[in-house]
């Protein structure tokens, strides 16, 4: 491949910070506001203009494993609560999906609120690491290359860019393949009823599979076949609903002709899901796309190495840690890697328990002064398939952010 060689260049430094959080998703938000409230001067660089990572920009507020959890977790979910912003069920329980526009502006609140300066637009580059420690990081963005400093750095961007940045070690994939998990581009829908479209909607009480099948055969009606076996339709509120249908196999969150590739095709899908749809008239006789996440949902990317990797075997064990900050709730969940062989949720017929998570895995092994948060934690392709949501995303970060000033006020 053909190269060229840019000219060396002097990089403003724009401040120094106790902790700087690269990545604004659930984990970089959770991290970030616990820091602040720590008394600590904090810094938050997020690539998109919205905070909330696959919440917003994704366009998925539909929050797993938050059940047993306090702290942040609960107080978002409290406030969401206190905005109308919960999706219910027909027996007028909250369910797991709430208004992503109420979760965008409330983040923003979170983050004023508690004194986190915000940097959006903003894409972490490069990081100078010197003598084993992370002193700066670059971040390009409208007004240029610039580098921040800060005593304590966290990587919250989800594919594990500052680790990786840093020199850190990590893994990508299943051990053996290197297949990773397909991505999913989300839709936003109006125009239905729920009452007219409940039967493709999950009732309480009721098992997932049958109204997935059912909203695959009517697509299937339609012209359609979804990339994603299970297709699932969760009612947000009045006409407002989430589609999660579609599947892109074979595709690396790291590499942006494969992003470019997947969101294409994946654009191209939900709009003929959806057209398909419309056609079979009836209930769905005035559906709508409303939206496409504006970034395709990459459900895996680096797993940093950390100072402890959690695997399968903690999940089977059901392991407990002196130094644990989150208690896993949720199994198993590997979507398929291989179409061939089935199109929805990789059967793992393991017996898994409630497991922690120690602060030892949020820990960079081969820099100082970086910890993780979030799905680039230091854990194996099945246990990152469990922790990954966003439930002990919160945990995780709110328990970092608080690691990250103890360890700045020391450092
Ligand atoms: C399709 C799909 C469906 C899912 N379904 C659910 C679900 O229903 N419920 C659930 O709880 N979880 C679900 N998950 C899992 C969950 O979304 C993630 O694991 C979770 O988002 C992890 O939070 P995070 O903060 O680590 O990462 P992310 O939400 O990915 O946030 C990372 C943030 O970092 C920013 N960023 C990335 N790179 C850089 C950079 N170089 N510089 C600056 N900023 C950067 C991104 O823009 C983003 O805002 C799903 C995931 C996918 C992909």
């Amino acid at each position: 491949m053909n190269t060229i060689r840019e000219p060396a260049r002097d990089v403003p430094v724009i401040g120094d910070w106790d902790v700087v959080v690269c990545g604004g998703g659930p984990a970089g938000v959770a991290a970030a506001v616990s820091a602040a409230r720590a008394g600590a001067r904090v810094h938050l660089v997020e690539l998109y203009g919205s905070l909330g990572g696959i919440w917003t920009t994704g366009l998925l507020a539909y929050f797993l494993d938050h059940a047993n959890k306090g702290g942040l977790m609960a107080e978002i979910i409290r406030r969401l609560e206190a905005r109308g912003a919960r999706a219910h069920d027909s027996r007028g329980e909250g369910t797991n999906a709430f208004d992503g526009e109420e979760v965008r502006i409330l983040l923003d609140e979170l983050c004023l609120e508690a004194g986190v300066g915000l940097q959006l637009y903003s894409r972490v580059v490069a990081a100078r690491v010197e003598a084993g420690r992370l002193r700066q990081v670059v971040v390009e963005s409208p007004s240029g290359r610039e580098a921040l400093s800060a005593r304590q750095f966290i990587d919250a961007t989800g594919n594990g860019d500052l680790g990786a940045l840093a020199g850190c070690g990590f893994d990508l994939g299943h051990p053996e393949t290197g297949a990773q998990q397909p991505m999913s581009l989300i839709g936003l829908l109006g125009g239905l009823r729920l009452e007219e479209v409940s039967g493709f909607v999950r009732q309480p009480g009721e098992a997932w599979a049958a109204p997935k099948d059912r909203l695959r055969e009517a697509m299937e009606r339609g012209g359609h076949s979804p990339s994603y076996g299970k297709p699932s339709l969760f009612p947000v509120r009045d006409d407002l609903f989430l589609l999660m249908a579609n599947h892109e196999y074979g595709v690396k969150g790291i590499d942006a002709r494969d992003l470019t590739a997947a969101t294409l095709r994946g654009r191209r899908e939900l709009h003929d899901l959806v057209n398909g749809l419309r056609r079979l008239g009836g209930p769905w006789s005035r559906l709508r796309l409303l939206a496409t996440s504006a970034q395709i949902g990459v459900r895996e990317g680096r797993r940093l190495h950390g100072r402890y990797t959690v695997t399968l075997d903690d999940m089977v064990a059901g392991r407990c840690h002196d130094d644990a900050v989150c208690r896993v709730a949720f199994g198993l969940d590997v979507h398929s890697t291989n179409p061939g062989a089935g199109k929805g949720i990789e059967p793992h017929p393991v017996r898994t328990q409630p497991y922690d998570i120690p602060l030892r895995a949020l820990q960079a092994r081969d820099v100082e002064g970086l910890w993780m948060a979030g799905r680039c934690i230091s854990g194996d392709f099945l246990a990152h398939s469990s922790y990954r949501v966003t439930g002990n995303a919160v945990a995780m970060g709110e328990a970092v952010g608080r690691a990250a000033v103890n360890a700045a006020a020391i450092g």
